[in-house]
């Protein structure tokens, strides 16, 4: 497993990070999560990732009891806040939900800090001075030691770095976002002018757009898959396009290409999207055991995704 800087920040992450979306909970109990993420580790898996949000903190407690057994000093946790719950104070980014919302997930991941904090969506409501301020709060008070965004544009970013400089505050150093074959422009088009002028990391996550570059989906919904649990998720994807029949027939080309690499697609999508320099780290999703040793093997082959094949397929989904 190699490890990398997050952006030019001193903190080092493993290519590979381990998430916990939909799966936490539903999918994976602690039992089994225990299991998968002592793999993780002893895979070299270091960062972890979680939120307020993911199944109501329901995530946030299994993953707890699965890293209890794991030196802290050896572990990167992250968790984002901004859905917290249905009061008037208990969403968004204001300075109250900030510090009571990582409070909060600090008691339920039993740790004294996490290691980023990332503000889960931007928050037009609240003036950009408050966020970095309580941002800058959590980091200081010692309840994180760094912090990012989450699926910001760039010019919000920006005016954060802007404040961050104007009010001596601490800096965001990652922002995570979507990022995989099917969903490209942000961070190849509109992030550009910020990773050097800031030195951003990135942490990307849906490398598999939802098990939909696995193939799985190919020929419908099959029982159980994420878009069978999940039928809001399945209804969003069918209004915006994102599990068109065109779609699917770009994941198809890009079966072919697996196949002659005698690789997985869901290996060839992984690996794809860490052979971009600004990703830090790659946040897999997984519901059992064998879906992670599948997926792990992507660090491996990247050496097989020569020029060529990163032009073959641009042709297909560009
Ligand atoms: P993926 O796009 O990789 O989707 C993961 C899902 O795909 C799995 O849960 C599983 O679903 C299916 N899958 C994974 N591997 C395989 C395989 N080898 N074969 C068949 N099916 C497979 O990642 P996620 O969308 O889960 O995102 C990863 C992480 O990123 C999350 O856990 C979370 O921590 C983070 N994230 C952050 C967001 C943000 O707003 N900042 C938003 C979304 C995610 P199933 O078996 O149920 O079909």
């Amino acid at each position: 497993m190699e490890y990398r800087k997050v952006g030019k920040w001193g903190l080092k992450i493993s290519e590979l990070g381990f998430g916990t979306w939909l799966t936490f909970g539903p999918q994976l109990d602690v039992d089994t999560s225990k299991k998968i993420i002592r793999e993780a580790f002893k895979n070299g898996i270091n960062f972890f990732d979680t939120t307020e949000a993911y199944q109501g903190g329901m995530a946030e407690y299994i993953l707890s009891q699965s890293l209890k057994e794991f030196r802290r000093e050896d572990l990167v946790v992250s968790t984002k806040i901004f859905w917290g719950g249905s009061g008037p104070n208990d969403t968004g980014l204001s300075r109250k939900h900030l510090v009571e919302g990582l409070r909060n997930s600090l008691k339920r991941l039993e740790m004294e800090y996490v290691d980023i904090v990332y503000c889960h969506r931007p928050d037009p409501t609240v003036p950009m001075e408050e966020v970095v301020m309580g941002m800058d709060y959590l980091i200081r008070s010692g309840m994180a030691l760094y912090w990012g965004t989450s699926e910001w544009s760039a010019a919000e970013i920006e005016e954060a770095h802007k404040v961050c400089r104007e009010w001596k505050c601490i800096e965001p150093i990652v922002e995570q976002p979507q990022y995989n074959m099917l969903k490209r422009d942000r961070v190849e088009k509109e992030y550009l002018p910020i990773y050097e002028k800031y030195g951003m990391g990135l942490t990307t996550f849906s490398p598999l757009a939802s098990g939909i570059l696995t193939g799985k989906y190919n020929a419908g919904i099959p029982k159980g898959s994420r878009l069978d649990l999940f039928p809001d998720l399945k209804k969003r994807f069918e209004e915006d396009g994102r599990f068109s029949k065109e779609r699917i027939e770009k994941v198809k080309s890009l079966e072919k290409i697996a196949k002659s690499l005698n690789v997985k697609l869901s290996q060839l999508a992984i690996a794809w999207v860490l052979k971009n320099d600004h990703v830090s780290s790659v946040l897999l999703g997984v519901s059992n055991i064998d879906q992670f040793k599948e997926n792990l093997a992507a660090a491996e082959i990247k050496n097989k995704i020569t020029d060529d094949i990163m032009k073959e397929i641009d042709r297909i989904v560009l």
